[in-house]
């Protein structure tokens, strides 16, 4: 069994089916990437792996380091070291160094990070500074598995490559899926696997991610069905 181990997981909000028997494996200390044009389900995909409770499982598992999870509640997946940064995370009313007192011991060293801490979190925060106050208190949480959500989105490319630098050598050795529907992060990122998700289902999954961006590029997600076919895997 891989380490994170998902079967024929069918999720719905609000009654709409979205999720629909998607199968995805990733194994310890492994780099995925998920690709996907908007509203195939990849932040929902997110979502149910952390465990929130409007995303009902319908059908299907999830298995995370031996355990199933499909039932678990949020915190007890946050103790097994699975964390997740979000696309659009709130504002609140805290102190940046105050939650990250209350979220860890760890203290996270980090060039520019300095001048968010003393400031509400994500209170006029910009969409760069958004991004690395998150990305910082996922690293204070010392996970295991993370999910990344649209890290490139709001961010230029010089901050997106000082992001995924920060990300590679402090999350080194630790598993990732990075969800995206731009290409730029897979170069940073130089994943292990890219996936291909739409209309909730995983269609396409390769080693080669750079031919999987080529296809995308060119002929659109669609063209990716039956990958076996060009990328020899
Ligand atoms: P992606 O991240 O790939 O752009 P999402 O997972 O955000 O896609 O959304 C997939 C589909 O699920 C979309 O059609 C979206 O409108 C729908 N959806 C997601 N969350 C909700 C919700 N809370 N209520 C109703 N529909 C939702
Ligand atoms: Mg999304």
């Amino acid at each position: 069994m891989s380490y994170l181990s998902i079967k024929d997981l069918s999720t719905e909000i609000d009654g709409k089916g979205i999720l629909n028997k998607l199968n995805l494996n990733i194994e310890k200390g492994e780099t995925h990437v998920l690709l996907g044009p908007n509203a195939s389900g990849k932040s929902t995909l997110l979502y149910t792996l952390m465990g929130f409770p409007d995303y009902k499982v319908k059908e299907g598992s999830i298995t995370f380091d031996d355990k199933d999870i499909t039932e678990l509640e949020i915190e007890d997946r946050s103790k097994l070291g699975i964390a997740g940064v979000y696309q659009n995370p709130p504002a609140i009313n805290v102190k940046l160094s105050k939650l990250l007192e209350k979220i860890s011991d760890k203290k996270v060293e980090l060039q520019g990070i300095e001048g968010l801490l003393d400031r509400e979190v994500n209170v006029g925060f910009s969409g760069g500074e958004r991004k690395l106050s998150e990305v910082v208190q996922v690293i204070s949480l010392d996970p295991n598995f993370i999910i990344l959500d649209e890290l490139d989105a709001g961010l230029d490319v010089v901050n997106l490559e000082k992001l995924s630098n920060l990300i590679k050598e402090e999350l080194s050795g630790k598993t990732i899926l990075l969800i995206t529907h731009r290409g730029r992060a897979l170069k940073f990122f130089e994943p292990d696997y890219a996936h291909v998700m739409m209309d909730g289902q995983i269609i396409c999954s390769s080693k080669n991610w750079k031919k999987i961006w080529q296809t995308i590029e060119e002929d659109g997600y669609e063209k990716c069905k039956n990958c076996e076919l060009y990328t020899n895997r």
